[in-house]
């Protein structure tokens, strides 16, 4: 038997015209270096994107489901893109402006993008690409830069702002089925090509509804958010969407993502929330401790992208900015879990642990742990497997290109349609994900695994350690060991021997997992989107270019 309930499709659209119409005042306000910062009603934004869709549609021939890029930072006319292009049933490309130029050239070319809308201050990234982008017909620029630049590239080049004059403020949206594309991202991976995850309509919007539930990012229009991770990487965490469901104002860093601009727009805008990853927010520890400022608004920060090491929860939580954990991946739209502790444990001592964890899994998402032979292992929290996981907001394969079949991989995916995470941890029976490595980073000793976050984590507790990367390298004797490479606080007379042994103080790390071999670095090599990039740090040591200890 059918339901007797109406079938909506749950679109992009819906989302936009919500936003504009309920939340009208909430505002998207764009931090601009100097002066005033720029304000945009969620109502001006609303009308702004129907005139987007109009100069695409009527200026720029976009139609179909063709693929619309941005090379834009966070910022209002971003999110007018983030609504306008899915929801005239065009695909939202964004283009992370980090990805070295040979992977940006390769998904231009994969989505077969016709048209971007970039940044002026990202022509000089764009320019120099355009003679290997043949499907690329049209640049929409955004903002101040130097437009010379593109002279003579086979591009017609627009403004932005004189494509949006004079545009009618209503588009007719199309009806679209939920199911249909509304935007893409390339995951950033340090191996082979990047993969094109293809978000639906429907995926955007169920994921929406959990960053808004109480028990996940549970902000209201009360509440700003300082959305730090970028647009183009998984949507912002979703966080441009679910804003306009729920009213939540928007405060866009745009290219001052260095840690004193962000402390200085935090003292002055007062956001109530925050969401990055730990390496931005190491950075603003540092700026707050050289120069403490008034950050007392900031009362919740989402830390996800990677693990969240413990002495930055804890320096974090004596600021007043209480930590919430969060693990996803672009596959996963990104949302996967958040660590918000049960009840039974708040305000006792094994609260902080349960902080800790990369989170608990909502209701969207189903999560097994396979074993390294195939077989499915409990939720003991102590048996470690690779995270499988499946949900509406989950994908279910990579885009193969406009010609080609959706690809699944098979270490991507297993034959019964779930996501591979590579991701290895534990599951505790309270459904508590502990990530201990990535399948590729894990320390393979003596037919034993040795954690690199642990390892990692324990370091950067020391108070000398301002950064830790550990790395699987191999050994004679023991097939892999660990290398630990670390940065110092300046000043610091930290030898090995004495972080060694500080390791394995209060048996922080058993005996057997200490790494012998250490390294002094300036910094840790960090991906497209500030992961520390393991692929790096062996490449170096393979090739002889670490100076290292050996203990
Ligand atoms: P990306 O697709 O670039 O967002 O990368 C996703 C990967 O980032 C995941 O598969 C994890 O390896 C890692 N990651 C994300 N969040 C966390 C977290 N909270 N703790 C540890 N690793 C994380």
């Amino acid at each position: 038997m059918l339901s007797t309930m109406q079938d909506v499709p749950l679109t992009v659209t819906r989302i936009l015209e919500h936003g504009a119409l309920v939340h009208g005042e909430s505002q998207i306000t764009t931090w601009t270096g100097e002066g005033e910062p720029h304000r945009r009603s969620f109502r001006e934004a609303g009308e702004r994107a129907h005139q987007l869709a109009h100069a695409l549609r009527d200026d720029l021939g976009v139609s179909g489901d063709e693929r619309v890029a941005t090379l834009m930072w966070n910022n209002a006319e971003h999110v007018e893109a983030y609504y306008a292009i899915p929801s005239m049933g065009a695909v939202l490309h964004t283009l992370n402006l980090r990805l070295p130029a040979e992977q940006l050239v390769f998904i231009v070319n994969h989505a077969a993008d016709r048209v971007v809308i970039a940044n002026g201050s990202l022509l000089p990234l764009l320019a120099p690409l355009l003679p290997q982008l043949p499907t690329l017909e049209h640049v929409v620029v955004s903002g101040p830069g130097d437009r010379s630049l593109l002279d003579g590239a086979g591009v017609s080049v627009h403004d932005y702002e004189e494509l949006l004059a004079g545009k009618p403020t209503v588009f007719d949206w199309p009806e679209i089925d939920e199911r249909q594309a509304a935007a893409m991202c390339y995951t950033s991976g340090t191996t082979g090509d990047p993969k094109g995850v293809v978000y639906s309509h429907r995926s955007i919007y169920l994921h929406s509804m959990q960053v808004n539930m109480a028990q996940s990012m549970g902000l209201t229009d009360l509440d700003t958010t300082l959305v730090v991770v970028p647009q183009f990487h998984v949507n912002a965490w979703g966080l441009p969407h679910a804003t306009f469901m729920s009213g939540i104002n928007m405060l866009m860093p745009d290219r001052f993502l260095q840690p004193a601009p962000l402390a200085e727009m935090i003292e002055s805008e007062r956001p109530t929330h925050a969401a990055a990853v730990p390496t931005i927010w190491q950075g603003l520890l540092a700026e707050l401790t050289a120069k403490p400022r008034d950050v007392s608004s900031l009362t919740q920060v989402t830390i996800g992208g990677s693990a969240c090491p413990p002495s930055l929860m804890a320096a974090f939580d004596d600021l007043g900015m209480r930590v919430c954990h969060a693990w996803g991946m672009t596959e996963t739209s990104p949302l996967g879990t958040i660590a918000r502790p049960p009840a039974h444990v708040v305000g006792t001592e094994e609260e902080f642990a349960y902080r800790l964890t990369q989170g608990r899994f909502p209701a969207g998402v189903e999560a097994r742990l396979t074993g390294p032979g195939g077989e499915r292992l409990p939720w003991d929290g102590e048996s470690a497997g690779e995270l499988e996981v499946r949900g509406p907001w989950i994908a279910g394969a990579y885009y193969g290109g406009s010609d080609g079949e959706p690809l699944r991989p098979a270490d991507k995916f297993s034959e019964d349609g779930w996501l591979k995470t590579g991701d290895v941890g534990t599951i505790s029976a309270d459904g508590f994900l502990t990530l201990t490595d990535r399948a590729k980073d894990v320390i393979k000793s003596g037919g034993e695994w040795i954690s690199s976050v642990d390892l990692e984590n324990a370091l950067m507790s020391h108070p000398d350690v301002t950064e830790a990367a550990v790395v699987a390298v191999p050994d004679e004797r023991w097939g892999e060991r660990p290398l630990a490479t670390v940065v110092l606080r300046e000043g610091s007379t930290a030898d090995f021997a004495s972080l060694r042994a500080f390791l394995a103080d209060e048996g922080k790390i058993a005996k057997w997992q200490l790494p012998e071999r250490w390294s002094i670095v300036e910094a840790v090599p960090k991906t497209s989107v500030g992961k520390f990039d393991k692929k790096v740090i062996r490449k170096r040591y393979a090739e002889g270019d670490l100076d290292v200890t050996k203990l």
